[in-house]
């Protein structure tokens, strides 16, 4: 009974307290729900928010994004990060078009044998789109669960999904699930949550307690690695020196300038070191010296699959923002450069 009364209290907060979010919209398309969870990964919801608005106006609906190039898929991701999201949503809306009739399984369990898709955004699809009775346990899920029942160690999926149980009500899943990540990202906060609008505080353990902010509890990350490379920035007249990185590793299939290790091989002389470009991935850092190199003689330092791409047509290809990063650099020193050409132009012809 008291967790019954708790899951209203949840509920009756969630009709108050829920934003409105575009893909939240009733009635719900299952298309809109896939696509805002897999955004929703690793990036933040006002970030979301544009991104998502932008991809239903170039895709939308899965036929249309299953037709679409690899390349116009990865450009309208760009900027996100986790480039493997956008892939496997492309190579997933193929297989929905090819073995589902162009629409997405209803059970969790079919919608994660697609490319991308784990146990919690097949629970969210499932319970939020197609009302079945699963529990998705995410990050903020997690945390909410860790403090309610004052958990001292790591918190499982599966243990999440155990004690969470008896707040579910048939059939009532998909907004039990909505209401608590709600709960997570608007109240029960990391840090020192605000206790005291929380409809969850009567039955909180860590609230009890009086120590919400030591949970979740959460082993001890080490500090990521930091590398260091040289960006070989290749000019032949108006064209940059591009490759494409292989499918299947970090950033694949996305643009970018080559890396290298240690010094940039002395043939053609190095023209210019521009300033440092730094970048932090989930597993590490890295900083970015770019060394512009600007001779005909640039084959030496050529790599496989790349090609060189005239500047006015960067802007439509895919990179990461590292690779945008450096663009920049490269794009100050250039316009440094006939800045100071026209001074010394100035200067010859006696002009001031
Ligand atoms: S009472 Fe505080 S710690 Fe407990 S669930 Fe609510 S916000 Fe989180």
């Amino acid at each position: 009974m008291i967790l019954e009364d708790s899951t209203r209290r949840l509920l009756g907060w969630f009709e108050v307290n829920r934003r409105d979010l575009p893909w939240r919209r009733e009635p719900r398309d299952p298309y809109h729900v896939w696509i805002s969870e897999v955004m929703l990964q690793q990036t933040q919801v006002r970030t979301v928010i544009g991104y998502f608005n932008r991809w239903i106006g170039r895709f939308p609906d899965i036929p249309t994004l299953a037709a679409a190039s690899l390349d116009t898929v990865l450009k309208a991701w760009e900027g996100l990060g986790y480039y493997s999201r956008a892939r496997n949503l492309h190579r997933a809306a193929g297989i929905v078009v090819g073995e589902h009739g162009g629409r997405l399984p209803r059970r969790a369990v079919e919608l994660q044998k697609l490319p991308g898709i784990g146990p919690y955004t097949a629970a969210a699809i499932a319970s939020l789109a197609f009302g079945e009775d699963v529990i998705a346990v995410d990050g903020n899920i997690r945390r909410v669960v860790s403090r309610l029942f004052a958990i001292k160690n790591e918190l499982t999926r599966k243990d999440a999904e155990c004690l969470l149980d008896p707040f579910y009500a048939p059939g009532e899943a998909g907004r039990v699930n909505e209401a608590l990540m709600e709960l997570g990202a608007l109240c029960c906060t990391p840090g020192t949550p605000p206790c005291g609008k929380c409809p969850l505080r009567p039955v909180c353990e860590a609230y009890l307690q009086g120590n919400p902010g030591d949970f979740p509890v959460t082993k001890k990350k080490k500090s990521p690695p930091h590398v260091s490379r040289r960006g070989v920035l290749l000019l032949k007249e108006n064209s940059l020196y591009l490759t494409r990185r292989p499918e299947g590793g970090m950033l694949g299939g996305l643009w970018g300038i080559p890396l290298v290790e240690g010094e940039v091989p002395g043939v053609p002389p190095v023209e210019a070191v521009l300033e440092d470009v730094s970048h932090a991935y989930t597993h590490f850092r890295i900083t970015v010296t770019p060394c512009v190199v600007s001779d005909g003689g640039a084959r030496s330092y050529a790599v496989e699959g790349g090609q060189f791409i005239p500047l006015e047509e960067i802007p439509q290809l895919a990179l990461s923002v590292l690779d945008h990063k450096i663009l920049e650099r490269l794009k100050d020193y250039r316009e440094g450069r006939k800045r100071r050409g026209r001074d010394s132009l100035d200067r010859n012809s006696g002009r001031e």
